[in-house]
């Protein structure tokens, strides 16, 4: 798509999926069956652009790949079979209701997804703790961007995944992009790299693979997964040892340095080399391009940050961006690429188990009055922080004994995938409002069908903190009903006439809540309505009041610190929590392909991507694949201490001879989250997803 003009009959809106949230305009197609056609609209992240997600997302519209009615569990069948709205929601109030009376409200969990909009990620927070009173919520976040939400907030007093326009990489003088695969998730955006190369600055990127952004690169490091850690403090070390920190700067900007400049003095080059892979000259290359350019940034995303020390990965990055004065300045800084649609606005407003709306902290009082005040009930009604979201899905069929999913398909994207799948199956009773019929809501007693993003207004929040408007374009099939219609319905059910009054169906009154329970916090949506959203085609938080113009670029006077100044944190690398061995030999990291997103459970569906993207494979190195006796398109099968998936080799010489990749879209055989290590970041819980052992093995008769 290019920049075609805008028919009138247009409705802007954004793409369904990742958190670049293009924009695109949905018109009716031209003698069909009320479907819709994608027609381009000049909306600046993008610019017309789009993925073959974003172009082939109204095919998930369609009836035959979505779900059309409410499906129940018959007892004696063991099926899930047709029933009507009433029934299902009833039997769902029921279930929970006497759950939460046998056992307590904390044995009801909530599980979200960061792909619902902040109305709903708002209202189905609010629902979890004031109708169903129980601490246990949480969210598929917490799998994505956690780690880097936690190290911005250690160090900026604030996480917003950048703290600039995106339109600010092209300008800069050098980026590193460390562990984003961007070619393939966010297409799109890889203007902005080309932008930056075209306008003089250099790229360094950061993968075990060498992957189409690499490609792109001046500079590529390919370090042993799970060292990204030692990478960082080794250039950190670099800039100290060559005398390029920013004194000035830190002096007047920064806090905790002598501690931090300390512990990075023990990460020689030379070390760093035998930890990472990554040889010296390489480094030195690398400082050089970095603080030779006026301005600099660096951006992480999940192969950086999903590890069992993905905060502390991130907060080294921060470190060197704050030594060498490269952050809180125009067109310098550190960011994270945020991946799910909602990624940013779904973890500001309250389904996280930590957090309140307005990014505030559960356990703060000042925050539970406030938004216990607008919310109508007495603060010390509210319950505490509960458990973050591997923890939650690990206790189901313990103390956890029924589960609410909105929009989320744990079965496939969570860590050690057969194990809570298993605990899923635990559970008394569990009811899942999704679009489609994913893995995990074939394991439902109850399966709701709710509305998607044509077909109901919302906002979301993309990466860069935009916070941008949904509008529908069309209705729902019949009996399809909206997250919000679901949630009202049942705190009627499970609470009375006037409690529902607290959750209305109508999105932009739950927006104009959320603005109030957002006001004072963070993330500050009191200034932002859906009008002034349609009419700037987006509005960057924080935005206190409604003549605020929004703000785009943060830090460049102080930092959201009680003091002003950003923070050093002390950090030292340690190897991934599994080591590989003579059983387990080989390093597993898992990421995304271009034509499929997330779980899969929507792009699996549609024709052209599942022909781009049919299935999962095996990346390896052709002296691995040597080795082990195996050509490209052999089945194989890794094995991890956890289990065991199988999939054809890609044999390659595009990756470190000591790793191999999977994607994680698929299920059945190829679940590459049956391998992955759910030993948790000790600050954000994140899983390590990136790095784990596993024997590779040519796949044996069926
Ligand atoms: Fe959609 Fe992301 Fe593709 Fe843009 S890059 S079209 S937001 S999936």
């Amino acid at each position: 798509l290019t920049n075609a003009p805008v028919p009138a009959a247009v409705t802007p809106t954004h793409c369904p999926y990742c958190s670049l949230q293009c924009g695109m305009g949905l018109r009716a197609a031209a003698g069909a069956d009320g479907g819709l056609d994608v027609v381009a609209r000049d909306f600046p992240v993008n610019r017309g652009a789009l993925c073959g997600k974003g172009s082939s997302a109204p095919a998930l519209l369609s009836r035959g790949l979505r779900l059309t009615e409410p499906l129940v569990r018959r007892p004696g069948t063991g099926l899930l079979e047709p029933a009507t709205w009433e029934e299902a929601l009833e039997l769902v109030a029921e279930r929970l209701g006497s759950v939460r009376q046998g056992y307590g409200a904390d044995a009801v969990g909530v599980f979200g997804g960061g792909g619902l909009t902040n109305e709903k990620a708002y209202a189905l927070g609010k629902f979890a703790r004031v109708v169903l009173g129980t601490s246990q919520i949480d969210y598929n976040g917490r799998f994505c961007m956690s780690s880097a939400a936690a190290a911005h907030q250690r160090a900026f007093g604030v996480d917003r995944g950048l703290p600039f326009p995106l339109e600010d990489v092209a300008r800069t003088g050098c980026v590193i992009l460390a562990g984003s695969n961007l070619a393939e998730t966010m297409p799109p955006a890889v203007r902005y790299l080309r932008e930056l190369r075209e306008n003089g600055g250099t790229l360094i990127v950061i993968d075990p693979r060498r992957t189409k952004t690499a490609e792109q690169a001046d500079l590529h490091l390919a370090p042993r997964p799970g060292t990204d850690l030692a990478l960082a403090l080794g250039l950190l070390h670099l800039v100290v040892a060559q005398g390029r920190a920013d004194e000035e700067f830190i002096r007047e900007r920064t806090s905790g340095w002598e501690a931090a400049r300390a512990a990075v003095m023990a990460h020689w080059p030379e070390l760093v080399e035998r930890t990472t892979g990554v040889p010296v000259p390489q480094l030195r290359d690398a400082v050089a391009l970095f603080c030779d350019a006026q301005e600099a940034m660096v951006l992480t995303a999940r192969g950086a940050e999903q590890h069992a020390k993905g905060t502390d990965t991130v907060g080294a990055w921060i470190n060197f961006c704050l030594a060498t004065g490269r952050a809180g300045r125009p067109l310098s800084g550190y960011g994270c690429l945020t991946g799910q649609g909602n990624g940013q606005g779904g973890r500001e407003h309250g389904q996280k188990a930590d957090q309140l709306p307005g990014y505030r902290k559960l356990a703060d009082p000042a925050a539970r009055a406030h938004v216990a005040g607008v919310w109508g009930v007495e603060p010390d009604s509210l319950p505490g922080p509960g458990r973050s979201a591997y923890e939650l899905l690990d206790a189901l069929g313990g103390d956890v004994k029924a589960l609410l999913v909105m929009g989320s398909n744990p079965v496939v994207s969570a860590p050690r995938a057969a194990h809570i799948e298993g605990r899923l199956r635990a559970l008394d009773f569990l009811a899942v409002a999704d679009v489609v019929l994913s893995e995990t809501a074939e394991l439902a007693d109850v399966v709701l069908p709710v509305t998607q993003w044509a077909e109901e207004t919302g906002t979301m929040t993309n990466l860069e903190g935009r916070v941008l408007l949904r509008r529908a374009a069309l209705p729902p099939p019949e009996h399809v009903r909206s997250d919000l219609e679901v949630l009202n319905s049942l705190a009627e059910l499970l609470g009375s006439e006037s409690a529902a009054k607290g959750f209305p169906v109508d999105p932009e009154e739950v927006f104009e809540e959320l603005r109030l329970a957002s006001a004072g916090g963070a993330a500050d949506y009191s200034g932002i309505s859906y009008a002034r959203i349609e009419a700037e085609d987006g509005v960057f938080w924080p935005c206190p009041e409604e003549g605020h113009p929004g703000t785009p670029r943060l830090f460049l006077d102080r930092f959201a610190t009680e003091d002003g100044r950003a923070r050093f944190v002390e950090v030292a690398h340690r190897e991934p929590d599994e080591e590989t061995d003579a059983d387990y030999p080989v390093v597993l990291t898992t990421g995304r392909v271009l034509a499929q997103y997330q779980s899969g459970a929507q792009t699996r569906r549609v024709a052209e991507l599942n022909a781009a993207a049919p299935g999962a494979y095996v990346e390896m190195h052709p002296l691995l694949a040597g080795r082990i006796g195996v050509g490209d398109g052999d089945a194989v099968t890794v094995t991890s201490r956890r289990g065991r998936a199988t999939a054809p080799a890609r044999v390659t010489g595009a990756i470190r001879s000591d790793t191999v990749f999977m994607p994680f879209h698929w299920a059945g055989e190829g679940r590459a989250n049956n391998l992955t290590n759910p030993a948790l970041d000790p600050v954000s819980k994140m899983p390590e997803f990136k790095a784990c052992a596993v024997r590779v093995e040519r796949a044996g008769p069926a």
